[in-house]
């Protein structure tokens, strides 16, 4: 059928438009995008505040990094970075300190100064109490790594906020690359490369979009067309999972993140991008002042205003934003069935954040999507190798 499309893309975030990149710059086919928001992008997704003229990410704050060397290249076809490098202060008690844990917020902390050997004794000896391999939940594991005063300061209340769950009952897999340096290193990233995309992100994803073989359909919901496309050109889905299957196996569950955006009458509010709010009883987890994220701007933002948002964090119930999966032992065995559902459906690859219940970082889409490319698609499109999900990729 001429009018069908070669490939259908459920999604036009940042794994959608890589597959619809590659397939159409080095395989030349023609790609269909279906979107249901009204922009492209999916959460990385920014807009000038059309006020102040400072770059808002509209789906929370978006730091590029990784240590991939192909992404990077990748990335860099469509977008110069800056040199911004990402810092993170947390607030406690009427303090302002250092993230991550470094000598910094040790020092400051304890009130005295510690050399580095100092430092990791006076760790050794705070964290003694649970053995890191015996750490069954986050606490433990917190502890066993940090020790309780630092825990409780800067770990349990503001992960109770972000999970609306004890840490005793989170797995203690969320904080395992929790950092600890014993130097004054406070970048929050370890990555090889990291920046901002210069001209904004909505620049950079709409470049990757802009090819004549790539159609790009707004505000047009999958479900409302499928019966145009199913089994009938490929599809690569990057939807949630749940949902393509009619939550028949039950919903996944996923925390969301109210984002409360406003302009202030001041030129900074809090003199960097992001400040943690570590005190339980602060209801919000943290707030972002977006200006800081690109001070070569600085003379193209309104002065005398600045654009702020406060993060409140909550289990996501229908019609929310699904942002991070909760991944409980319940989700777990329901993504189980899930990927039996998306193994055994006939020419649907399964890709990204929602299609595959993983927190995958932007290069870590970027990265899968790649794979899906080689792995499947191009195979597929080139040699004429069957089009099978295999499971869930990621
Ligand atoms: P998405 O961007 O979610 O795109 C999926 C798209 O599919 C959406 O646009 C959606 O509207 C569309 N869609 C879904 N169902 C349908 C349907 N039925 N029909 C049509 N369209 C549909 N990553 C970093 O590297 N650094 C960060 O600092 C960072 N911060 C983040 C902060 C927050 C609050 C969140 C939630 C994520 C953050 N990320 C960050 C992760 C980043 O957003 C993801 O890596 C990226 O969005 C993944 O792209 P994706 O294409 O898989 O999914
Ligand atoms: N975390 C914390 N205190 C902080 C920052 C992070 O306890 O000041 C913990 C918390 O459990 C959080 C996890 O580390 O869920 C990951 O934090 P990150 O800021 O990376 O989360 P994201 O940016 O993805 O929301």
């Amino acid at each position: 059928d001429a009018s069908l499309p070669d490939l259908v893309i459920v999604g036009a975030g940042l794994f959608g438009l890589t597959i619809a990149e590659r397939c159409a710059e080095e395989l030349g086919l023609r790609v269909l995008i279906l979107e249901r928001r009204h922009h492209l992008g999916g959460n990385a997704y920014s807009e000038r505040d059309p006020e102040t003229n400072v770059e808002v990410h509209k789906y929370g704050a978006h730091l590029f990094h990784t240590s991939n060397e192909r992404v990077w290249e990748y990335a860099n076809r469509f977008t110069s970075f800056t040199d911004y490098r990402h810092k993170v202060f947390g607030k406690y008690q009427g303090q302002v300190y250092s993230l991550p844990l470094n000598l910094a917020l040790i020092n400051q902390f304890f009130g005295k100064s510690h050399t580095p050997d100092e430092a990791r004794a006076l760790i050794a000896e705070q964290s003694s109490e649970v053995a890191t391999e015996d750490a069954s939940n986050l606490e433990e594991k917190a502890i066993s790594l940090i020790g309780r005063p630092l825990y409780e300061a800067f770990i349990k209340g503001y992960t109770a906020k972000q999970w609306q769950t004890d840490p005793t009952e989170l797995s203690a897999d969320i904080i395992t690359r929790l950092p600890v340096r014993y130097t004054f290193q406070n970048g929050w990233f370890s990555d090889t490369y990291e920046g901002l995309p210069t001209e904004g992100y909505t620049a950079w994803l709409s470049k990757m979009a802009d090819h004549p073989n790539i159609e790009v359909r707004l505000e047009t919901d999958f479900f409302a067309v499928a019966d145009d496309y199913k089994g009938k050109v490929p599809i690569v889905y990057t939807g949630p999972v749940d949902e393509y299957f009619g939550s028949s196996e039950g919903r996944l569950s996923w925390r969301t993140v109210d984002l409360e955006e406003s302009v202030v009458d001041t030129d900074d509010f809090q003199g960097t991008g992001v400040v943690n709010y570590n005190d339980q009883d602060v209801p919000y987890t943290r707030i972002i002042e977006f200006k800081h994220f690109h001070p070569e701007r600085e003379k193209t933002h309104l002065p005398g205003k600045s654009v702020i948002v406060h993060e409140y964090s909550r289990f996501a119930e229908e019609g929310d934003e699904p942002y991070y999966p909760v991944n409980t032992a319940d989700d777990r065995a329901k993504l189980l069935k899930y990927r039996e559902l998306a193994q055994a459906e006939p020419m649907v690859l399964f890709g990204g954040r929602l299609g595959t219940y993983k927190y995958l970082d932007m290069h870590m889409a970027i990265g899968a999507a790649l794979s899906m490319y080689d792995n499947k698609l191009k195979p597929h499109f080139t040699e004429g190798a069957e089009l099978t999900s295999g499971g869930i990729d990621a």
